[in-house]
């Protein structure tokens, strides 16, 4: 055993190298008490979704990862990139060879409907198609956007940006680090038409303020949205009076009692609220979707659609994204609340005899919601909480990243230091350039292993 409290000799684990991951690293390695922090990440590259998830024409957002970068390459971080910590190791492991361990793994699940044809071609979680335009190594493709119209169901920004995506003059993303296949499969789309369905009003919808006017912006895109949908019931007036909330109702009636401004038009757009799907149909692809109405019900803050007994709708479509949120899938033996893990001030599990703590950090602690801002925010509690703990704790003499290094060498598993990532970094920067692009990703994590072995 050390001495207890021994300066510079806490080791702690965090999984997941995303913003919540890195920025729980950096808050922990301002102690100089900490000794390390090993960062597991189940990609070879880090950042999370600000690599696989932000959108490729949100460059700003993107690039902070610079941010994250300067933590990941601190002397005292460990990056293991290609590790899974839920099947290559396990939490009991790490908790015995870490005074502490930190989720940060997120929250990609997508959580089905439960409606029927959902399983059609063309039916598809939006996250899915977030993949496909990100190049994510699990993507699926091709996508087909052979058809001309689009439904997407969901009223947050994931849905937004979806719908930018299939709308802006796909030239505008040749710059961008967007693979170079998904910028000619959107040049070649033949989508003129994106409805985006909510299933309660625009009070209740989860749209920033500046990320409708981003799409509003969109050139020859004529946006439909009915004046009638922006009265509001007493209970939804409440709530329109939230800053955030307002600041979207204002973006909404700006367009929705502007004369026909961008006729004749590319590509439109149409909102659709207090819509519920409550079915897809087609023959092996889908055709449509059928909506049933919905009055809303409830005092303010707990406003929730009841549907109508009205004959439903239909709304023809060649493709359906699904942007209904995402969960984070449950870690054995973890308390769990609905899609996130149960937590007080971060902690999930009090350090005990012999093994670490266990801390959650971002999506997977508060919920799939929310910017990296607020990531920041309670990634920041989270450590604080986490040195409390073990300022008031024996600290017994674990082995850290040099333990965890025997352990994934003596599984045969190959994972990508920080240093290799560095030049995977600037070989993907490099091909870039010479395309005139921001960044030219490699198509597959075999393709990275390939350039680090010598290969091209
Ligand atoms: C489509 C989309 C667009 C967004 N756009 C914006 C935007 O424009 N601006 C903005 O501010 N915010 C945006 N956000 C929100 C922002 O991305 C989140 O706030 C933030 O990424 C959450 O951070 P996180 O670290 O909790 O999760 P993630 O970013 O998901 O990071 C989790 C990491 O853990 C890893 N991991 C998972 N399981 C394991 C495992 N078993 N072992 C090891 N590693 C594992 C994952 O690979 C991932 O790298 C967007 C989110 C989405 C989904």
């Amino acid at each position: 055993m050390t001495e207890s409290n021994e300066p510079t000799g806490w080791r702690v684990a965090v999984i997941g190298a995303g913003p919540a991951g890195c920025f729980t690293a950096g808050q922990l390695l301002r102690d100089p008490r900490v000794a390390e922090v090993a960062v597991i990440e189940r990609r070879l590259a880090p950042f999370g979704l600000i690599r696989y998830g932000v959108a490729p024409d949100h460059e700003p957002i993107r690039r902070v990862a610079t941010v994250l970068a300067r933590t990941l390459a601190d002397p005292r971080c460990r990056y293991f990139g290609g590790v899974d910590a839920g099947t290559v190791l396990d939490l009991g492991v790490l908790r015995r060879h870490f005074h502490a361990v930190v989720l940060a793994a997120g929250a990609s699940r997508h959580h089905p409907l439960g409606i029927p044809g959902e399983d059609l071609d063309g039916v598809m979680p939006a996250g899915s198609f977030v993949n496909w335009y990100n190049g994510h190594p699990e993507a699926a493709h091709p996508v087909d956007l052979s058809g001309p119209s689009v439904v997407i169901v969901g009223h947050g920004n994931v849905a937004l940006d979806t719908a930018r995506m299939l709308l802006r003059d796909p030239g505008e993303f040749a710059a961008t680090d967007m693979p170079p296949e998904v910028a000619e499969a959107l040049a070649r789309s033949t989508v003129r038409e994106v409805h985006l369905v909510g299933r309660r009003g625009p009070a209740q919808a989860a749209f920033g303020a500046t990320e409708l006017r981003e799409v509003f912006g969109i050139p020859d895109l004529l946006v439909e949205i009915d004046p009638a949908d922006l009265l509001l019931d007493p209970a939804s007036a409440e709530e329109a009076e939230s800053p955030a909330t307002a600041r979207m109702l204002e973006a909404f009636r700006a367009v929705a009692h502007a004369p026909a401004r961008h006729t004749p038009h590319r590509v439109r757009l149409r909102f659709h609220f207090r819509r519920s799907p409550s079915a897809f149909r087609g023959e092996g692809h889908v055709r449509e979707v059928v909506l049933t109405p919905n009055r809303l019900e409830g005092p303010a803050g707990q406003v929730r659609p009841v549907p109508l007994e009205r004959a439903e709708e239909r709304l023809p479509c060649s493709m359906a994204l699904l942007a209904t949120g995402f969960v984070a899938s449950a870690w054995a033996s973890l308390p769990w609340d609905t899609g996130h893990a149960r937590h007080e001030r971060g902690r999930v599990l009090e350090p005990e005899a012999g093994l670490g703590g266990v801390y959650a950090a971002g999506w997977i602690k508060r919920g799939a919601r929310g910017l990296v801002g607020q990531t920041k925010a309670d990634s920041t509690e989270t450590a604080a909480t986490l040195l409390d703990d073990l300022a008031g704790a024996e600290a017994a003499d674990v082995s850290g990243s040099s333990g965890l290094e025997g352990l994934l060498k003596e599984a045969g598993v190959r994972w990508v230091s920080w240093p290799e990532w560095q030049r995977l970094d600037a070989e993907e920067i490099r091909r870039g350039a010479e395309a005139g692009k921001s960044r030219l990703r490699f198509e597959s994590e075999e393709a990275m292993f390939r350039f680090l072995d010598g290969g091209k």
